[in-house]
């Protein structure tokens, strides 16, 4: 039976120490750091997640703003709210909640956001600072991935590493990631042939794809380490991930169960960010 990796539990210790650091910021620097949260509609799961980030920017010290605009609200007018937040002092960091409405334009909106207070790491500059590994901020959720593997030990250098999505957000900075500490790298998405012979090549297997239960025992080596990125509801109500927890924590080494693996790091990582963001930003 594979060794959990529990993601509450490194989530707790990182945010103890972002927690010291943040007390140590304040005496330095006499305010703390603050995040911008901007949340546009009534989407209720966008909802719970602003409320936890806000929750959660309060445990470890931290000053929070919540925007919220009506659904209808004019591309131009949550532009300009941007720009008003770029140049706000009291706001290092800057997140929009996505999925925004349709009329209104997701690229331009993290196009505006400054680099400087971009703590989700989506706009083009950080991504190509990841890319040439010289970089600020991490996307949250790979970064959090990464995280959890230096809690348990994994080691990553030449292994074989396989991530199965390719989204902005998870799929590709993860492969980046797992890549820059020398693993070796192979990214699967919906039009690979013959998946199973790539995963089951993998060490260290990362599932993104948002289906439940899509990979199964027989698509996994007897040993490997599998990160299940993955969020789905099923009929009765329950969460799960993309991975087949029962059978496939019987051949792994290690595996992180849904709910209470990756997802609990990913706002833990958001405060990472922002505590970065504000330390960078003092000595401009
Ligand atoms: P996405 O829809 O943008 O990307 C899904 C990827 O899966 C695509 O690259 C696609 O090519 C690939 N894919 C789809 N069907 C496939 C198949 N049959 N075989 C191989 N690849 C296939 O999704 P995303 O934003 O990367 O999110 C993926 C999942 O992770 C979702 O369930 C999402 O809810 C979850 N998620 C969780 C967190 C967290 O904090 N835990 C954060 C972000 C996303």
């Amino acid at each position: 039976m594979a060794e959990i990796i529990d993601g509450k539990l490194v989530s707790a210790e990182v945010r103890k120490s972002i927690l010291s650091s943040v007390t140590e910021f304040k005496e330095e620097n006499g305010f703390v750091p603050g995040l911008a949260v901007i949340l546009v509609g009534d989407n209720p799961a966008s909802a719970v997640y602003v409320r936890n980030k806000h929750k959660a920017c309060l445990e470890v010290g931290m000053n929070s703003y919540e925007i919220t605009f009506d659904k209808n609200v004019s591309e131009d007018v949550l532009l300009a709210k941007i720009d008003e937040l770029n140049q706000d002092e009291k706001v290092n960091g800057i997140l929009v909640q996505l999925p925004l409405p349709e009329h209104i334009s997701e690229e331009k909106v993290i196009n505006r956001i400054s680099p400087d207070k971009d703590v989700d790491a989506f706009h083009p500059v950080n991504v190509g600072k990841i890319l040439i590994g010289n970089y600020d901020f991490l996307p949250c959720t790979p970064a959090g991935i990464m995280e959890l593997l230096k809690f348990y030990n994994v080691d990553i250098k030449g292994k074989e590493c396989v991530v199965i999505g390719r989204s902005n957000i998870v799929g590709k900075p993860m492969a980046l990631l797992l890549l820059g500490e020398n693993g070796t790298v192979t990214v699967c998405h919906s039009k690979t042939k013959d998946l199973k012979e790539v995963t089951k090549r993998a060490d260290i297997l990362v599932v993104a794809i948002g289906r439940a239960n899509f990979v199964t025992k027989d698509m996994v080596k007897e040993g490997c380490v599998v990160i299940d990125v993955g969020i789905n509801r099923l009929e009765n109500g329950k969460l799960c991930g993309d991975v087949a927890f029962d059978e496939v924590s019987s051949v792994a080494d290690k595996i992180t169960p849904v709910p209470g693996g990756v997802g609990p790091m990913t706002i833990t990582m958001l405060l990472k960010n922002t505590l970065t963001a504000a330390k960078k930003q003092i000595k401009k």
